[in-house]
């Protein structure tokens, strides 16, 4: 039983705020945004982490940025500038363990991150 909750967003089972699908990269708005654009993407196949792609995934990853440059531009943030993070692992402050593209926009992003 697969009890994770983007796995469960994916298949339709909990609701979210749907902005992007292709039938293998899913784009959603984040629960709790930090940003006036905050968006996450997802391969709607199960992947923990970073840490768990192969060879094999290297064309999905390259889908992720793709949609989210897409999107980017649909909303209108393309020029004026976003951020994409993908947090693995404990000091990243990865919280949910289904890979996820973070699409950060709309203000002026700090760097570094804190
Ligand atoms: P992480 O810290 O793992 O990189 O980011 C997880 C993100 O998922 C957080 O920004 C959090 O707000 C978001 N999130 C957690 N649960 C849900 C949910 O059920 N729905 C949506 N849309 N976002 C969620
Ligand atoms: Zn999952």
């Amino acid at each position: 039983m697969n009890d994770c909750i983007f796995c469960k967003i994916a298949a339709g089972e909990i609701p979210a705020d749907i902005v992007y699908d292709d039938g293998e990269v899913l784009a959603f708005r984040d629960i709790n945004p930090e940003a006036p654009v905050h968006l996450l993407l997802i391969p709607r196949r199960h992947i923990a982490t970073l840490n768990d792609l192969s060879e094999a995934d290297a064309a999905l990853v390259g889908r992720l940025y793709l949609a989210g440059q897409q999107i980017a531009m649909e909303l209108g943030v393309a020029e004026s500038g976003y951020r994409t993070v993908i947090n693995c692992n404990r000091d990243a402050g990865q919280l949910v363990f289904h890979i996820h593209m973070h699409l950060l926009a709309g203000r002026e992003l700090g760097w570094p991150p804190g």
